[in-house]
């Protein structure tokens, strides 16, 4: 019997292989296991007739006609055939077979686009970095739920590839110049040998985890290529599992969402080690960020492979596919939107749309600002809300309606808020655990609790969206209706007791009242936790700035501000430091001017100290005369909107690309561009790509756009720097 923590699964045609750690090692197990997929149809004659086709058959390996919940709004089961996979490769092969039979629409296809190790996990009800026994099949050693389990040290390898640049950029025709592993640089005249270097040290060191960073976009599909180039393709096993790393088959995808393009690389999987690519990663910060990742893998039950580089809302989806697979209830087959990847500061803008009110911009000083506590996923468990449960048949005279729309709400509890409720009890866990004593286990929770925070953050937008398989636009609605209703209520409340709505925006309140005590704000905000039910933090600020927000269609709230709370802590918000295109340099400057004035107690304080403010400046402002502030310091960071050859408009971007384009390298829609100034006046060759970028810059334009970002924060306290 082996016991031990389920490191990953996978399947290789009619098997499914997982690999368990213990104290002594890897442990490799295969179980004769396949997918099914399910498929229904207005007359069973036609669902026997099917099981019984050739070319279905051969694509099968069982049949059974078994009772499902067919829609997630079904209140009662129905006779479905289920179809058994002979290899969990060809379910794509099989079910488009069973769609071009008898022409569209006489069979509906259910549970299709679930992935196998997802249906595995689901069916055994085991989940990846949990600890399991092994004996005639799977043992239960852990719970989901247990927010005090140990994750055994896993050995890990950062690897990087260099090539031998022949131009100004690299390319896959370049020779391998020398291989970085853990620190450790292998490099030779012979390019084989770098690469079997490579083979061998992994195999010696053993690692868990191979992390990279660009490994999926660059450093693997280039491993493949220099391999095949010198004819040792099939010597590159980088995994535990004697299989050739192998290029992904398509290169990547880019994707329009919340009004932006992405590109995500198609990823590059090893057998029985895990890849992370840090690049791909939603919550990548540093290696303390895998407790996030172990947490994900865990609750949602996604191979940390998958998990690692998944949307939030794919991770949302498999947490859903669990509970469906519990209830019975089928996954529907649909074409499936290229889904959001995308930055954090996005993802909170984008998935809501409620109630504002708008600040005054300028100084403040006491101001209170009170957050709900993941306020949308809160209404949706709370108030059962999800497709099946509006305006559901059976309970059409619920108490629980929906405020404005009156809808009525199921009394049964419904699949999203079911899903929600492991994520929120998980994260108040862990609330609960940082507020206690933790010593060192306070970054674990940390990680963990911000892993499920994120994942709870899009569970809103994912309700309505086309692409969740359970959405519904109602639902949509009803929790929006909820949320203003609440928000409305903390302000009346707010109101009442004398204090000001400095800012409110769909969870968060900023308060004010001259003279007003901690203790007096924390009163308000009780009486509103009390009147909604719903939880709220409260922090105070010595002093905060509110900007004039940007005007912008796709961002119909650009949430702008700065301050500092009153142990010292700052928060920044939508500004130049929290942007993801500032050059780092500009960014650094910013952060130590706000650093310097979050010391100061009250405004009048933070106008004393201006001076310091100009010489911080100063003194960036000779390392940038100077010459010598490295280029990738300077570098802006941006997204093609479109590629290269669809733009009209000479922007600095464009004329990034362009170069790029001219040394072979074409930026696809959504990539990342990155890009010095070095002559802004000029018509053309205004920028150098970071990758060709020498020692030039463009110091007037990058003197003045450091001016500019100090005066984003010195201007409210009426100082003026000029460029
Ligand atoms: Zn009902």
């Amino acid at each position: 019997m082996t016991t031990g923590l389920l490191f990953d699964s996978y399947p290789i045609g009619s098997t499914m292989v997982s690999w368990i750690k213990d104290g002594r090692g890897m442990t490799r197990i295969e179980d004769d296991w396949t997918p099914s997929i399910y498929v229904a149809s207005d007359d069973r004659k036609n669902l026997e007739r099917l099981a019984r086709n050739g070319k279905v058959l051969q694509y099968i390996s069982s049949d059974e006609i078994v009772e499902r919940v067919e829609r997630v709004t079904d209140a009662a089961r129905s006779n479905v055939l289920r179809l058994r996979l002979r290899d969990s490769h060809s379910i794509l092969d099989l079910a488009r077979t069973v769609e071009s039979l008898h022409g569209y629409g006489r069979y509906r296809l259910y549970n299709v686009d679930v992935p196998p190790a997802q249906s595995y996990f689901y069916e055994y009800d085991i989940f990846p970095f949990g600890r399991f026994a092994r004996k005639n099949g799977w043992v239960q050693e852990d719970d989901v739920e247990s927010t005090d389990y140990e994750i055994p040290a896993l050995r890990m390898a950062y690897v990087s590839v260099v090539p031998r640049k022949q131009s100004r950029l690299a390319r896959p025709s370049d020779r391998i110049d020398s291989i970085i592993i853990n620190g450790e640089i292998i490099r030779s005249g012979d390019e084989t040998e770098i690469m079997l270097q490579l083979v061998s040290d992994i195999r010696r060191q053993d690692p868990d985890l191979v992390i990279t960073s660009g490994g999926d976009s660059f450093d693997l599909p280039y491993l493949v290529h220099r391999a095949s180039e010198n004819g040792i393709s099939h010597r590159l096993v980088l995994g535990r599992e004697v299989v050739p790393l192998q290029r992904p088959r398509r290169k990547g995808t880019s994707y329009f969402s919340y009004g932006r393009m992405y590109f995500k690389p198609s990823a590059v999987m090893l057998f029985g080690r895990i890849h992370i690519d840090t690049s791909s990663c939603f919550i990548w910060g540093g290696p303390e960020d895998l407790h996030g990742l172990y947490e994900i893998a865990r609750v949602c039950r996604m191979p940390l492979q998958t998990a690692s580089r998944a949307s939030i809302g794919r991770c949302m989806s498999s947490l859903q596919f669990y509970n469906a697979e519990r209830r019975g209830l089928l996954v529907p087959w649909k074409p499936v939107m290229a889904e959001a990847f995308k930055p954090r500061s996005e993802l909170l803008v984008g998935d809501r749309g409620g109630l504002i009110f708008e600040p005054e911009a300028g100084a403040y000083e006491n101001v209170a600002e009170l957050d709900f506590a993941s306020l949308y996923g809160s209404i949706m468990e709370k108030k059962n809300i999800s497709a099946e449960t509006i305006l559901c048949p059976c309970c059409q005279d619920s108490e629980n309606r929906v405020p404005e729309l009156g809808y009525n709400i199921c009394r049964r509890k419904g699949i999203v808020p079911q899903s929600l409720g492991i994520l929120l009890k998980k994260r108040r866990m862990y609330t609960e655990l940082l507020a206690g004593p933790h010593g060192e286990r306070s970054s674990v929770y940390e990680a963990r609790k911000s892993a499920l925070k994120w994942i709870l953050v899009t569970s809103f937008g994912y309700l309505g969206f086309n692409n969740a398989k359970f959405g519904r636009i109602d639902a949509h609605m009803a929790v929006c209706a909820f949320a203003r209703r609440i928000l409305l209520q903390a302000v009346r409340i707010a109101e009442e007791r004398g204090f000001r709505v400095l800012h409110g925006i769909v969870d968060s309140l900023w308060l004010h009242r001259k003279g007003a005590t901690r203790d007096e704000y924390g009163h308000v905000r009780d009486e509103i936790v009390r009147a909604t039910g719903f939880e709220m933090s409260l922090e105070v600020y010595r002093w905060l700035v509110f900007l004039p927000s940007r005007e912008d269609v796709m961002v119909p709230v650009a949430n702008k501000y700065f301050g500092a709370f009153e142990d010292g802590r700052m928060k920044i918000r939508g500004i130049e430091a929290r942007r993801h295109d500032t050059p780092e340099f500009l960014r650094r400057c910013q952060l130590e001017v706000l650093g310097m004035m979050a010391r100061a107690g009250s405004i009048s304080e933070v106008r004393d100290v201006m001076p310091q403010a100009l010489s911080i400046y100063e003194k960036y402002k000779g390392d940038l005369e100077g010459g010598a502030v490295p280029a990738d310091e300077l570098a802006f960071t941006t997204r093609a909107s479109k590629d290269v050859c669809s733009y009209r408009v000479n922007s600095v971007q464009r004329d990034a690309m362009l170069q790029m384009h001219a040394e072979g390298d074409d930026v696809r829609a959504g990539q990342k561009v990155r890009y010095v100034i070095t002559d802004y006046s000029r018509r053309t060759r205004r920028t150098a790509p970071l990758q060709m970028a020498g020692a030039g810059y463009d110091v007037r334009r990058y003197v003045r756009m450091l001016a500019e970002c100090c005066n984003t924060v010195t201007r409210p306290f009426g100082t003026e720097i000029k460029a």
